[in-house]
């Protein structure tokens, strides 16, 4: 892309719109001055002007008349197409030229008729306004999403809108497509095991709507070219998300406060407490509701509120299935991805993995993907696409942070994807109930010098350390994306993680991270040893000092003396080497441990009868 006239992507939404650019670095949304990444899709007409935007939508109590929210909905369509939202919004929708829907506002006492795709054309000048600022050159084309329903009319209403906001609409792109490409499904690769034609699903659920849409994508015969994109069906409810997940939490807070129904002002409280409890639920067991009473709210009560709105939305993605011609086997599709704010409730994940028989792609931000999509689209129609890093090999090295900081490669640079391993851990500490897993990408030995991909945890059981037993498996599929699972074998808890392992990665970082990695071979070879040695030996320091306190009263003094010595001597290298690894080295250490191994022979085997003799007592 020449820096000079840049094509951005833009997700024009009903509730919230995001303008993204995929440059060297890859896709990213681009934030406001005060670090915002969405802007919410609300206009307020003055006498003098519009305000957009975040002030728009916060300060819409007192000018319900002339603030104008869910435009989208009207753009292209006629007063009648849109007759069953007019009781859902707050202006005034009136019929215009061939019977079109327009809106009508009264400012200063008067009276003004504008037409949706102004309104559309404020929020998409305000988000040119933002991408300017942010790469500091003025943008005027953009590659702009609309729902894969749009017909020809909304298509166009949606073009008129980017002219009149000073925008060249070089592309309308279907969300669902954009959707696809921002996890790089088909994004021009011609890669090996990739020449037949994959089925995604898109399930897109956000604050008021739902769509699924099933896609065929079709790689290109000619290498480096994009694929075809193809919607076979779509299905949904323009009726249908998150917010009446709220209102089902509102209706039970109702019940609970006892204090009969709510005044309008008692129930926005409500309602907004209500999205904090849900969303809070996304992460936790169980939430404190603040509404006057005490009010726990656990999240197998939530679900069990939204089944049935969860339900509905699988009864559209069957439908959406079989108008597609595709049978519900055991895998109907090559890949499921999700958008959309709500497909954060871990039911919705659930579900969505159980009717499609895969897990979803959830790593990218479920509010962006769709305007990161645009951006990679905008970005191959300005001849330059980030190809070279949709890979059919996995380009740096993929592991885990292990104790002191070192990293344990898992998956090794240039796999060939898909590609599975599988390693397993343990803990360091006595009782730990929470093992803290850092997912690092790169060639370098210690996590420090790697990029962090993400951190989970998973919560066990105390143990003593070294009981428990972590197997970590990655699985780069073939589109590149990673999901990383952990399971603790003894007590079967459970937790994963899923990236886009390629998001944000440039070639030239890529390159870097390789040089890199030979310059500091040497060193960091040195270190990571030093690093593991010194795990190790603590652990011995540990389990030696346990015996001895247990079983170093039956031992003559002089061996324990000679026991107590040589931990003297590895614990001092063990706190050196803790203060700073270069000051030890590795041989030094590694002879230590191995001399108080040898000499605590026989404490251990002393250790081990009093052991047997403890449990054939017991
Ligand atoms: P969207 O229209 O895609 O911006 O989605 C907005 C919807 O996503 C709203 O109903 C939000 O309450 C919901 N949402 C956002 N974050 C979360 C979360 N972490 N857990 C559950 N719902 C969320």
């Amino acid at each position: 892309m020449s820096a000079s006239d840049p094509i951005v992507g833009i997700d024009l939404g009903t509730t919230n719109s995001l303008v993204a650019v995929c440059d060297a670095g890859g896709p990213r949304v681009l934030p406001d001055a005060a670090g915002r990444v969405l802007l919410p899709s609300v206009v307020r007409v003055e006498a003098t002007g519009v305000v957009v935007g975040h002030e728009a939508r916060e300060r819409s109590a007192g000018h319900a008349g002339r603030t104008i929210s869910s435009v989208k909905r009207l753009m292209g369509r006629s007063r009648d197409d849109v007759a069953a939202d007019l009781p859902f919004l707050s202006y005034e929708v009136v019929e215009g030229e061939h019977r079109t829907a327009r809106i009508g506002v009264s400012v200063g006492g008067e009276r003004r008729v504008v037409s949706p795709q102004e309104v559309s054309a404020w929020i998409l000048r305000e988000l040119k306004r933002i991408a300017s600022a942010a790469l500091g050159v003025e943008v005027r084309k953009a590659v702009v999403t609309v729902p894969a329903y749009f017909d020809d009319a909304q298509r166009q209403a949606t073009r008129d809108a980017g002219r009149l906001a000073g925008l060249e609409v070089v592309r309308i792109v279907n969300e669902p497509t954009a959707a696809a490409l921002a996890y790089g499904l088909g994004g021009g690769r011609t890669e090996k095991g990739q020449d037949r034609p994959r089925i995604v699903a898109v399930y897109d659920l956000g604050g008021g709507t739902f769509d699924v849409s099933i896609l065929r994508i079709t790689p290109n015969p000619d290498p480096g070219e994009p694929a075809f994109f193809q919607v076979l069906s779509t299905a949904g409810d323009t009726r249908l998300g998150g917010d009446d997940f709220d209102r089902a939490l509102v209706e039970r807070f109702v019940l609970a406060a006892g204090a009969g129904t709510p005044d309008a002002e008692r129930l926005a409280l409500l309602r907004r407490e209500a999205e904090r409890v849900k969303i809070d639920l996304s992460e936790r067991e169980w939430v404190e509701a603040s509404i006057g009473v005490p009010h726990r709210v656990t999240r197998a009560e939530f679900e069990s509120l939204i089944e049935p709105l969860v339900r509905r939305t699988l009864r559209c993605c069957e439908r959406a299935l079989h108008d597609a011609g595709r049978a519900m086997g055991d895998r109907p599709v090559d890949a499921v991805v999700m958008a959309g704010g709500s497909t954060r409730v871990p039911l919705v994940r659930r579900r969505v993995g159980e009717l499609f028989g895969l897990t979803p792609y959830t790593a990218l931000d479920p509010d962006q993907v769709v305007a990161l999509g645009a951006a990679v689209q905008a970005s191959i129609l300005s001849g330059h696409s980030r190809e070279a890093l949709l890979l059919d090999v996995v380009p740096l090295s993929l592991g885990i942070e292990t104790v002191g900081g070192a990293v344990a490669k898992i998956i090794m640079r240039n796999s060939t994807v898909p590609t599975r391993a599988t390693e397993t851990f343990s803990t360091s500490v006595d009782g730990q109930t929470s093992i803290r897993l850092n997912v690092l990408q790169g060639e370098r030995e210690m996590a420090a010098d790697c990029r962090s991909l993400g951190v989970f945890a998973l919560s066990v059981p105390p143990m003593p350390a070294g009981m428990p037993r972590l197997e970590v498996e990655f699985l780069v599929d073939a589109s590149g994306v990673l999901n990383v699972s952990a399971v603790e074998k003894r007590n079967g808890q459970r937790a994963s993680l899923q990236v886009v392992p390629n998001h944000g990665l440039s070639r030239d970082e890529v390159e870097r991270m390789e040089r890199e990695s030979l310059e500091h071979a040497r060193e960091d070879m040195q270190h990571h040893r030093v690093v593991d040695l010194a795990a190790a030996s603590a652990m011995d320091l540990k389990w030696i000092g346990e015996s001895l306190a247990r079983v170093g009263a039956g031992l003559d003094a002089d061996y324990r003396a000679l026991v107590e010595g040589k931990m003297v001597a590895l614990r001092v290298l063990v706190e050196q080497a803790t203060r700073d690894w270069r000051s030890v080295s590795p041989d030094a250490l590694q002879g230590a441990k191995a001399d108080l191994e040898r000499t605590a022979q026989r404490l251990q085997e002393a250790a081990v009868t009093a052991s047997l003799k403890d449990a054939s007592r017991g």
